[in-house]
This record gives structure tokens, C-alpha cells and sequence, in this order.
């Protein structure tokens, strides 16, 4: 294991300063993607912040407006179970308890799900073979290796692999916002430009800069929220990564589709909008499943498959087609 020093910090500023200033420093909150990745050798910080004891970070709060604010802190775990966001966006609710494993939801939290690094194999390998991502100018080893896992859509010859968070396809058909503190104080970035896709600088996973700090995600009120469904394939039913999946958010007038979010996993460098089908959704009925089909597939025009994952360009449309349609019962 890689030598590191650990310090607390309950001072945001403070977090901030030391962040902005020390390359070598990263902030730790539950561990449970940061410490694996330092056994693997995929980062090697020499110190550790950890940033449990920020105060106010870890609430579940609604706003005036009817939105929802989550605080980086807040457990996996406790985000699923809290009767808001059950009730209201039970997309969110589902997408985290489809996650990891019970234990690891308990420590895991809603800042570093979002800043979780990708599952590519090469990537994790200690072997360390080449990959950009990981040493950024050696190649990628997936480009023309096994790459059943990867992208069908946005890569480049630099990196193909894609984003594990279904957290973030959930956040990402929401149009949820995250809220950032830096040296030069707040913002708030909107989730589609959270995460990036690689071009030539792979190595960088979101938009983020040194002295950084996620503070919360907020979750704007929708309608289309209650009738939302997230779905998950995998290669086994738990304690597994997302072979392809998808959030889906809508609203209906009878059986008709008035307004559809559709967001994928498992297909991209970052959650993958289906904005195309999303315009051609709208009012088609969720029982005529040839329309549905016809307006997924205007999402699926630019799908670039590799070697081994040609069979994603079918099952995402699939997923999607039945997550959009357990999201129409619920609405
Ligand atoms: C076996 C296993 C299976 C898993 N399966 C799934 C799965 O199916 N689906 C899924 O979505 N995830 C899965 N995960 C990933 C898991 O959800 C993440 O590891 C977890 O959410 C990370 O949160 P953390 O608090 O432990 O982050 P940490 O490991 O503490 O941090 C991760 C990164 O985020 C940064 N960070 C943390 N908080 C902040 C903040 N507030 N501001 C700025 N940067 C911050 C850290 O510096 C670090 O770079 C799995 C993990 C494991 C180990
Ligand atoms: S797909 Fe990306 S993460 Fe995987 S080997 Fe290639 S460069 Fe590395």
C-alpha cells in the first residue's frame, strides 16, 4: 500500500486552502473508491483530508421552491431510504440502492459517488498497463483489447471507457445541479457539464479544479419526477457494476407521453442524454411500443460500438425503451 498521512479537517475554507495549494493532498469521505484505487496504484496521494467532519454537509433538505438538496456527506444509504426522495424522485432511490453493497452504501457518499473513477480493468490493473487515464500518453489498451464494457458512444481513440455511477444517470435525466465551493467561491454546475467526455485529456474525469469541494447536489422539483424508474443490467443481480442502464423521467396525459428524460449508463465517459429521443417522445403512447421503439432509435444514430460491445446498441435501446415504460405507470 502506498504511504499517506491523514488529517481532519471541520473547516470548509480550510479545506478549500489546502486542496488549492497541495497537489499532492486529496480529500477523502467515505474511502471506498479512494482507497481502492490507492492499492491499486491508480492514485497516489501522499496525504489524505478527510472531509467527514465538514458541518451541514451531510443533510437532506427541501428547498423553498420544492427542490431537494443532498449534502456531499450524505450516506448512500440514507439518500435511498428518505421518504423525499423515495416519494418524489424515486429514480434517484433506486439508482443508489441498485449500488455496490449494502456496507458500502453506509459509507459511501453522494460527493464521491459522482467523483468515483471509471471500472476499466487496464485502468484498475496494477500492472500497470498502458492507459491514458491512468499514465496519460501511454495509449489505451482497451482501444483494441477486451472492451465488452465500454463506450458505444462519445469516446475517442484516446480512452473508451465509460462512467460506473448510476447515481449520475439518475442526476443527469433530473437536470440536477452541483454545487461547488472553490478558492474563488460558489457555483453551481449543471450535471450534463459535470462530467467530461475524454478527447485528448482523458485524465479528466469532470470539471472540477484544485481547491474544489462538492458542498451538495440539488435536484430541481419536477413533475416528471414521481414517474421515474431507473433500471440496471448486469452481468450478475448484485454487487455489480452496469453492463447498460437507464433513468427515466416523465410526465402523462392518459396513457400519452407529454414530456420524457431519458438518461444512460454504462454507454459513455458520462451519463448519455437521449435528447433526440426525448423530442420524439412526446406524445406517443406507452402502449404503441413500435413508436416508442422508432423514437429510441433517433438517440441510437451516432452509437459507434467496439469490438466486443456491438450488442449494447440493441440492449440500451431495449433498457430504455423498458425503463420508460415502468416510469409511464408510475406517473
Ligand atoms: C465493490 C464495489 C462495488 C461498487 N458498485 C457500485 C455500483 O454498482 N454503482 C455505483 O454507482 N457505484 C458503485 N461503487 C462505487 C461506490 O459507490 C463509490 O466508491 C462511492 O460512492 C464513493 O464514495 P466515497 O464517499 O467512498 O468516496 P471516496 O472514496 O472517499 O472518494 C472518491 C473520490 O471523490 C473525491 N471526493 C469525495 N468527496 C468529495 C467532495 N465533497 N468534493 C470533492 N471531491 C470529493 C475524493 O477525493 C476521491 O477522489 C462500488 C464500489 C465498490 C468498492
Ligand atoms: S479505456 Fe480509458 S481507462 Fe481504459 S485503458 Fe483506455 S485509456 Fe485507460
Amino acid at each position: 500500500m502506498h504511504p499517506f498521512a491523514l488529517s481532519r479537517v471541520d473547516d470548509a475554507a480550510a479545506a478549500i486552502a489546502a486542496h488549492a495549494r497541495d497537489p499532492e493532498l486529496a480529500f477523502i469521505a467515505g474511502g471506498t473508491d479512494l482507497i481502492g484505487l490507492m492499492k491499486d496504484r491508480a492514485a497516489l496521494p501522499t496525504r489524505l483530508l478527510d472531509i467527514n467532519g465538514l458541518p451541514g454537509m451531510a443533510r437532506i433538505e427541501t428547498l423553498a421552491d420544492g427542490g431537494l438538496r443532498i449534502g456531499a456527506l450524505a450516506r448512500m444509504s440514507d439518500v435511498a431510504a428518505d421518504t423525499e426522495v423515495r416519494r418524489r424522485f424515486p429514480v434517484i432511490a433506486e439508482a443508489l440502492l441498485f449500488a455496490a453493497s449494502g456496507q458500502l452504501r453506509n459509507m459511501a457518499s453522494m460527493g464521491g459517488n459522482i467523483m468515483q473513477r471509471t471500472r476499466c480493468a487496464y485502468f484498475r490493473d496494477d500492472d500497470d498497463p498502458p492507459c491514458n487515464k491512468r499514465r496519460p500518453g501511454s495509449g489505451c489498451s482497451a482501444l483494441h483489447g477486451f472492451n465488452r464494457n465500454h463506450a458505444i458512444f462519445g469516446w475517442s481513440d484516446a480512452c473508451v471507457a465509460t462512467n460506473p455511477s448510476d447515481l449520475a444517470v439518475a442526476l443527469a435525466a433530473l437536470d440536477a445541479t452541483v454545487v461547488v465551493r472553490g478558492p474563488a467561491g460558489e457555483r453551481a454546475i449543471p450535471f450534463g457539464e459535470f462530467h467530461r467526455l475524454p478527447g485528448d485529456t482523458p485524465e479528466r474525469d469532470n470539471t472540477l479544479d484544485r481547491g474544489d469541494l462538492i458542498i451538495a447536489i440539488e435536484v430541481p422539483a419536477r413533475m416528471e419526477g414521481r414517474g421515474s424508474h431507473y433500471l440496471k443490467l448486469r452481468d450478475r443481480q448484485s454487487y455489480e457494476f452496469a453492463l447498460v442502464s437507464a433513468a427515466a423521467a416523465v410526465t402523462v396525459d392518459g396513457r400519452r407521453i407529454r414530456t420524457a428524460r431519458l438518461a444512460m449508463g454504462g454507454v459513455a465517459h458520462k451519463p448519455w442524454r437521449l435528447t433526440a429521443a426525448e423530442a420524439a417522445l412526446r406524445g406517443a403512447s406507452l402502449d404503441d411500443i413500435t413508436a416508442l421503439k422508432l423514437a429510441i432509435a433517433t438517440s441510437f444514430t451516432d452509437a459507434r460500438p467496439l469490438a466486443d460491445n456491438a450488442f449494447k446498441v440493441e440492449l440500451a435501446q431495449r433498457v430504455a425503451r423498458s425503463a420508460l415504460v415502468t416510469a409511464g405507470a408510475r406517473a
